[in-house]
């Protein structure tokens, strides 16, 4: 396989999917988070200081019918130009040309020379980048013949943005679960050393295999947030690598009441109680500390405002709803956190988006920081957990931060992401 750093990009023509899919301020249209730009610099920066000139791809919201041509100035990648030119002047390019139309730059393409950079339009504009097809529901007749229909279109759109460069790079992690055109399909249009992942997706590869490929000694999965079916995968795969299971937020209800429990309105899956049973008995199989939350901070209604009182999980009192975690679920993660060499984190303790039922988080990701200050090495994933990381500034404070929610769940669940596999094989 290819690699970014000792590849020399001189004379050549590279083209990049980054993820530009960057949120904006409503009412100013300016870019509010710029992580994302600043994830791609270092892969656009050493194909500029090599000598080539970079040829920048990517998505930006859900477009959905958007003709071409005409464009939709909401979801335009035209208005992050600014955010983007701020950094890429540091390394002396000022400025960056725009195509307004993704599949017709061959001419701007063709008159990009050494050392500039080229944005493409808003990938998404066209329905062949995801390869879906839109206005046609699953279960209309015509369907099969619209997929079939559509995946062809969006091989020829690959190939059309293949057509730009010599060289492709993929440096979008957090599209690479998808199996789209610049994400994936476009690698097929490139030899073996004319491909290759930017620096993003290297680190991102490097902190997820390091953490799959840890000893199970010392070893913590986290896992919170709302729902046991969205986790479940990446709880079944863990079991097997983790010392300590400890599992917290809105999903704990549902083992709590399927160990029969009160949990009064708290929420919780009826159709994964099982389930739920299932996981408890394979950790008990695979000699895993499976830790769940012994007592949680109750709300009257769900409500930044609501009524609190505590109780222990499992005696909810009726019409009151745990919302997070209270001191000795707190205590108990604190310790096994606090001693652990391998962590991983994906998942809010409880609704932290209220001031009031914080404290379980906040607790949380404190004590993932004092771990990796005593050497632990910490993976932290997931939007929220990532946010409620940078809400308490600690996130110079863990090892590593992933940008990409669904794609990391899906690579530490096992499964083979297309845009990785398109490239590594
Ligand atoms: P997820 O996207 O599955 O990681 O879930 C994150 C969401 O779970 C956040 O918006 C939290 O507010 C929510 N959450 C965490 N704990 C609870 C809880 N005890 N009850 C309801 N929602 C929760």
């Amino acid at each position: 396989m290819q690699k970014i750093d000792n590849y020399n990009f001189k004379g050549k023509k590279v083209i990049v999917r980054v993820d530009f899919n960057v949120p904006l301020n409503k009412e100013t249209g300016e870019v509010s988070d710029d992580t994302r730009i600043r994830g791609a610099l270092p892969t656009i920066k050493k194909i500029i200081e090599d000598g080539g000139c970079a040829i920048l791809m990517s998505h930006m919201g859900k477009p959905k019918n958007v003709n071409p041509a005409e464009g939709d100035a909401k979801f335009s990648l035209k208005q992050i130009i600014p955010a983007i030119e701020k950094y890429t002047k540091e390394f002396g390019v000022p400025t960056i040309a725009f195509a307004e139309d993704c599949a017709n730059a061959d001419a701007a393409a063709s008159a990009l020379k050494p050392g500039q950079i080229l944005l493409l339009q808003n990938l998404r504009y066209y329905a062949a980048e995801e390869g879906k097809p839109r206005g046609i529901e699953k279960d209309d007749p015509k369907f099969d013949e619209a997929k079939k229909a559509m995946k062809a279109e969006q091989a020829a759109f690959a190939k059309k943005l293949a057509s730009y460069a010599e060289v492709y790079v993929n440096d979008a992690f957090g599209t690479a679960h998808r199996k789209h055109a610049s994400t994936a399909v476009i690698a097929d249009e490139f030899a073996e050393d004319k491909k290759m992942f930017g620096f993003l997706i290297n680190k991102e590869l490097t902190a997820m295999d390091g953490v799959l490929a840890a000893p199970k000694a010392g070893f913590t999965a986290i896992m919170g947030g709302s729902k046991v079916s969205d986790k479940i995968n990446i709880i079944t795969n863990l079991l097997d690598r983790v010392e300590n299971l400890i599992i917290g937020g809105g999903m704990a209800y549902t083992f709590v009441k399927a160990q029969g429990g009160n949990i009064g309105n708290s929420l919780c899956e009826n159709d994964k109680l099982d389930l739920a049973l299932d996981i408890i008995a394979k950790a008990k199989e695979k000699n895993v500390n499976l830790l769940l939350p012994v007592d949680a901070l109750n709300a009257d209604k769900f409500d930044k405002d609501a009524a609190t009182q505590e109780s222990a999980i499992d005696q909810t009192p009726d019409g009151w709803m745990g919302l997070d975690i209270a001191s000795k679920s707190i205590a108990n993660f604190q310790k096994v956190i606090e001693s652990s060499k391998t962590l991983i984190w994906n998942g809010p303790m409880g609704v932290f988006e209220f001031d009031k039922f914080a404290a379980g988080t906040t607790a949380i990701a404190k004590a993932v920081a004092a771990a990796t200050e005593k050497g632990a090495y910490s993976l932290i994933g997931g939007g929220d957990s990532v946010a409620a990381i940078n809400k308490n500034k600690l996130a110079d404070k863990v090892s590593y931060v992933s940008t990409g929610g669904g794609a990391m769940l899906e690579y530490m669940e096992g499964k083979q992401l297309p845009g990785i596999v398109a490239i590594r094989g």
